[in-house]
């Protein structure tokens, strides 16, 4: 799994159980809301109830007036009458009121014409006043179609008195109670008919419930709440039940769940939507997050590609200030340093088969000059002096060979670590004078004017003196080669502090700075610089080197100085281009106890090497 596929897990792993519990903690608060919402109809349902039942005690006052009338008073038929009629005539809706006797036969009616009462009444009405208690019963069959709403009071020794009310007088109670919206309030009597239905066709009166599924609910508790569709008009809505006191009627208010629910949903869903919002902005901010740590780590990953597959230019991004960025900088700085070290390795590389080439050259020249010359010599009838020089030239090329071989042998030895040097006693003057005359002829081939400026009193040094010897005329030779014909060569000798000062110098084409930090360096090889001064003569600096004698395979320089440093001195140089080059051997004073080699700091402080 990739570092962004990881983050992302762990982001999403982050937000998943937010999710999760953002979604049960709305699924709570909806349920508790639908359970308040719920116990509010409950609650309106129970008003109602008790609405109808005090409304329906309203109705039962007239009947208890009369019912406290004395015994005299119902034997009395048309004081009864009169009765009668003062209570119907008073009251709104009220269709008759009747005295029934003990056996149920009418002792006084109003209005006289009234239709008689419906066999399911009677009976109730009669097993009412047999138990001495008020009764109610909806009469659906008289009424002319109309439904009725029967009330019975016993009379102690007379029997009961029965009123018949209009079932339109039903809403009377409920006509106060504001509702919503398509909100009903069902009136159910005891045989769970509808007696009474607010915003509802005639045709519903009298429907039965039994089979609804709302009133089984009730059971035996007094308010209940459910959730149905309504058989009449479709609308699914929250019933609340309520039962009407003794009187077996239930009252039900239903408002459509659309409604009811509607502001809570509101509420639930800005929730919803506040919560989502969070949720994105989580993801979105993850998705960044992870970006910003997964861009840098896919970058530094295709840059160390990059850098393996060769292009060692490639470098990884590295702006910020965070872990990443360090961890870019680190590589940067590891790539920087591989990158000049393979620079550094393809040019020694380019310097060994160069160091190859050359010196194939530099054993080829002599070797063929000797063949060309042992020829000539062989040849018949050649003059003394001819063969003389002929011997001469022999015999230096031979030389040269030599010191060429020993060069490559102290190469070896030096790498190998088993480079050793002699500490003795070294006449400066005398080692000098031997030098110069082995050198003079090289220089004056080259026109050069050969100066030595010694000291009289030049102390002795302390050195190996075959090394220093070859070290000395490697020095002359390259002050020879890199000055222009008819240059000026110096070569002096000094004592200086407890040093003897060796110096070698030119005015030849000189150093350019760049080149002296890896003068010493093995195979190095300087090239003209093109910028240089014209030579004295007025040759260009260029000309003089594409005609001069510059062979070489660069490692003089790096015998002398590792030389020089095993016999306790050090080489410095100072040189400018178009000017000229002076180069000092330092070596240790000889003094009667021997050696007087500078101690490691004299030593460390003495590395110089200046170029203007
Ligand atoms: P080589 O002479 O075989 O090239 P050296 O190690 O003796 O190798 O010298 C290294 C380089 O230093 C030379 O190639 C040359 O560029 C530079 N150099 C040495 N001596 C002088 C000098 N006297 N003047 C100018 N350049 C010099």
């Amino acid at each position: 799994m990739t570092i962004r596929g990881r983050l992302l897990a762990l982001a999403i792993g982050g937000v998943l159980p937010l999710l999760i519990v953002g979604l049960t903690f709305l699924w709570v608060v909806w349920r508790e809301k639908q359970i308040q919402l719920n116990e509010s109809m409950e609650q309106q349902a129970e008003l109602a109830a008790v609405v109808f039942d005090r409304w329906l005690d309203g109705q039962y006052q007239p009947l208890k007036t009369i019912a406290s009338y004395p015994p005299e008073h119902f034997k009395d038929k048309s004081a009864l009458e009169g009765t009668l009629k003062a209570a119907v005539i008073r009251r709104a809706g009220w269709i008759d009121l009747r005295v029934l006797d003990t056996s149920g036969r009418i002792a006084s009616i109003y209005p006289a014409n009234a239709e008689s009462l419906s066999v399911n009444v009677t009976d109730k009405v009669l097993a009412g006043m047999r138990r001495g208690l008020p009764s109610v019963e909806t009469d659906w069959e008289g009424g002319k179609g109309r439904n009725l709403v029967a009330i019975a009071l016993p009379v102690e020794g007379v029997g009961v008195v029965v009123a018949r009310i209009d079932g339109a007088a039903l809403k009377e109670p409920f006509s106060g109670m504001s509702l919503p919206d398509r909100a009903v309030i069902t009136l159910v009597d005891q045989r769970h008919r509808i007696a009474y239905r607010t915003q509802t066709p005639e045709s519903t009166i009298g429907m039965d419930l039994t089979d609804s599924g709302m009133l089984a609910t009730l059971k035996a508790q007094n308010t209940a709440v459910v959730l149905v569709k309504s058989s009449i008009d479709g609308i699914e809505r929250v019933y609340g039940l309520g039962r009407a006191g003794k009187t077996g009627y239930i009252v039900l208010v239903g408002v459509p769940s659309a409604s009811l629910y509607a502001a809570a949903w509101r509420q639930l869903m800005s929730y919803a939507v506040v919560g989502l919002i969070v949720v994105f902005c989580t993801m979105t901010g993850a998705l960044l997050i992870t970006r910003s740590i997964a861009r840098p780590v896919r970058l530094l990953s295709l840059a160390a590609d990059e850098f393996g597959g060769g292009n060692f230019a490639a470098r990884a991004p590295a702006e910020g200030r965070d872990v990443i960025s360090r961890l870019g900088m680190n590589f940067n700085a590891m790539a920087e340093r591989l990158q000049k070290r393979e620079a550094r390795r393809t040019e020694l590389d380019r310097l060994k088969s160069e160091f190859v080439s050359t010196v194939s050259h530099e054993l080829r020249t002599p070797l063929t000059t000797i063949k060309a010359l042992t020829r000539l010599l062989m040849r018949e009838g050649l003059d003394e002096t001819k063969r003389r020089e002929y011997i001469e030239t022999i015999s230096v090329e031979c030389d040269r060979q030599i010191d060429f071989v020993l060069n490559l042998l102290d190469l070896s030895r030096i790498e190998g670590g088993v480079m050793r040097v002699t500490h003795e006693r070294v006449d400066v003057d005398g080692l000098i004078s031997s030098v110069v005359k082995s050198e003079t002829r090289s220089a004056e081939k080259r026109r050069h004017e050969f100066r030595v400026e010694v000291d009289h009193d030049v102390p002795p040094a302390c050195a190996d003196p075959k090394e220093l010897r070859r070290v000395l005329s490697n020095i002359i030779e390259n002050a020879i080669k890199y000055t222009p014909d008819g240059g000026r060569i110096i070569l002096s000798a000094r004592a200086a502090d407890s040093e003897v000062l060796i110096g070698v110098s030119d005015n030849g084409r000189g150093i350019p700075p760049e080149d002296m930090p890896i003068l010493f360096d093995k195979f190095h090889r300087g090239r003209p610089a093109p910028q240089s001064a014209a030579m004295g003569d007025g040759t260009s600096n260029a000309e003089f080197f594409e005609d001069a004698d510059v062979s070489g395979v660069g490692l003089g320089l790096y015998l002398a100085r590792n030389v020089i440093e095993q016999m306790g001195g050090r080489i410095s140089v100072e040189s400018e281009v178009g000017v000229g080059s002076t180069f000092t051997l330092h070596l240790p004073l000889w003094t009667d106890g021997g050696c007087n080699k500078p101690t490691r700091e004299e030593f460390a402080h003495g590395q110089t090497v200046t170029g203007r």
